[in-house]
Order: structure tokens, then C-alpha cells, then sequence
């Protein structure tokens, strides 16, 4: 079900994510599931993996989406 409530989470989905270790600040993919400290060398975890789809999923569709279409593309040319 697309409500108006999903569409704008899309629009705010925020283009990068920040992650804080070992007192540096670092900008990472809202996609990547792990962040691994440059510092320290630790293993975070960023995305959950609940049963329930999340906004990143939603993104993952579509770019995958538009990966398939950009094979097709690549054939057609
Ligand atoms: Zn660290």
C-alpha cells in the first residue's frame, strides 16, 4: 500500500548517514548494512534486519530496478 506518508519519507530519506566512532564523525551509504571504524577496526551495525520492509528496501527495489533497465538499455544501444 503507497501512502502519502511513504512518498514523503522517500523525499527526506537523508542521502548519506552519519556515523560517529572513536571521536570522528564519518559519512557513510544510508545502504551499507555495516560500518567498519577505520579507527578501530570495529563492526557496526547500521541497517536492521526486521521481518518488516523499511524505506532502504524500498530503495533497493528500485535500484535494482533501474539496474535491470540499464542492462536493457546497454542491449538495446
Ligand atoms: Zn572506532
Amino acid at each position: 500500500m503507497i501512502t502519502d506518508e511513504l512518498l514523503d519519507a522517500i523525499r527526506d530519506f537523508p542521502v548519506k548517514r552519519e556515523v560517529e566512532h572513536c571521536g570522528d564523525v564519518h559519512n557513510v551509504s544510508p545502504f551499507d548494512f555495516y560500518f567498519d571504524c577505520p579507527a578501530c577496526g570495529v563492526k557496526i551495525k547500521l541497517r536492521a534486519f526486521s521481518g518488516s520492509p523499511e524505506i532502504e528496501d524500498v530503495f533497493d527495489a528500485v535500484l535494482a530496478w533501474m539496474h535491470r533497465a540499464a542492462e536493457v538499455q546497454k542491449c538495446v544501444r
